[in-house]
């Protein structure tokens, strides 16, 4: 029996995101030779049709209807509804991201299939499919399979490694019919810039209350820029208004998993570990030599903010001019 594993692309302004390869693998690795389906609802699927057959896709079924545009529960929940009644797949995977977080527990409740939610690792073993997820605030991990439906799961992004698999993959217009919708979109009023998103990028600089104002920001953001990060924030920065929750990181926020997580002036609450203990390498720069960050962090700074942060963007810059 061939098994079929369908996964979610997510793009966002006509990018895809990395978080659709990463599915791929963890596709892979439940389809083994069987088949990876890869659903896109993105017009501008052509511009990256051949990195999804790279990374493993055999088929690309993208939705058509005039009605799909931006992202909208009713119409994606609909459209997916339908791609995945005709795929039947044997097991399906979202991002753990917004779109995948609002989607996928109205398309289990539809299907009355389980679904297992931020999932950090996925294991085929002995014809199982396991999933890992983090407990507790990340202090401990379970594993758990779903024993109703089809086996459901949403990953979070930046934690498989996305494998080059070299596959080109088919593409399939799918057409979808649209039912009336019980709610519909009016309009999005946007918050945020437009930089590198949050979670998924690899460098996260984040400041906490002892960046002392939104001034004390810039210093941060300077920093990743010349890193090519992102800026985050402690729930205390956000409370205090130097920046927007949108930037918040912990429990109630984001969950990042960078390859490099710096936190500045933050203390390190275990709500605020919630969402970054998971980064591969924590630097924490912080004048409290007992601050609980560096019972986590693997490199410590024990110093003021506004005297180191300088000192690492110049070096940076220095280093990056010596390379050039
Ligand atoms: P503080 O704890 O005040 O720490 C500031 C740090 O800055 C101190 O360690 C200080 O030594 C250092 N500092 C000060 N000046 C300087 C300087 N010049 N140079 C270097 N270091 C300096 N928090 C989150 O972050 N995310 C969440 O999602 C979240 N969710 C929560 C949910 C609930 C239900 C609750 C109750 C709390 C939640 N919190 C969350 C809040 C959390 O408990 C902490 O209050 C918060 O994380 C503290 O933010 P902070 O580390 O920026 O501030």
């Amino acid at each position: 029996m061939t098994i079929k594993v369908l996964t979610l692309v997510e793009s966002k302004n006509n990018i895809m995101r990395n978080v659709s390869l990463e599915l791929l693998t963890a596709a892979r690795r439940i389809a083994e030779e069987g088949e990876v389906i890869a659903v896109t609802i993105d017009k501008n699927v052509d511009n990256y049709i051949e990195e999804l057959g790279n990374y493993g896709a055999d088929k690309v079924y993208r939705a058509i209807n005039d009605k799909l545009d931006s992202y909208d529960l009713e119409s994606y929940s609909q459209a997916l509804c339908q791609i995945i009644k005709q795929v039947e797949p044997d097991a399906v995977l979202m991002p753990h991201t917004a779109i995948g977080k609002d989607l996928a527990p109205r398309i289990a409740s539809i299907f009355d299939w389980g679904l297992i939610s931020d999932v950090i690792d996925v294991q085929k073993i002995e014809n199982e499919i396991v999933f890992t997820r983090p407990i507790y605030a990340g202090k401990a991990f379970e594993k758990r399979k779903v024993t109703k439906g089809v086996p459901f799961a949403t990953v979070r992004p930046n934690n498989i490694n996305a494998e080059l698999m070299g596959s080109i993959a088919e593409k399939i217009d799918f057409r979808v019919e649209l039912q009336a919708f019980r709610t519909i979109l009016k309009d999005v009023i946007r918050k945020t810039s437009e930089g590198i998103d949050l979670t998924e990028a690899k460098i996260v600089v984040s400041g906490g209350r002892g960046v002392k104002s939104s001034d004390g920001f810039k210093l941060l953001q300077g920093l990743a820029d010349v890193l090519g990060g992102a800026v985050g924030a402690s729930r205390g920065a956000c409370d205090a208004e130097y920046c927007d929750y949108s930037l918040q990181i912990g429990q109630t926020g984001k969950v990042v998993t960078p390859d490099l997580y710096i936190a500045c002036g933050i203390s390190g609450a275990i709500q605020h570990l919630a969402g970054m203990s998971s980064s591969k390498v924590i630097l924490a720069i912080n004048k409290d030599p007992e601050a609980p960050i560096f019972e986590i962090a693997d490199y410590g700074i024990v110093g003021d903010l506004f005297e180191v942060i300088p000192l690492l963007v110049e070096e940076l810059k220095q280093l990056q001019y010596t390379k050039a």
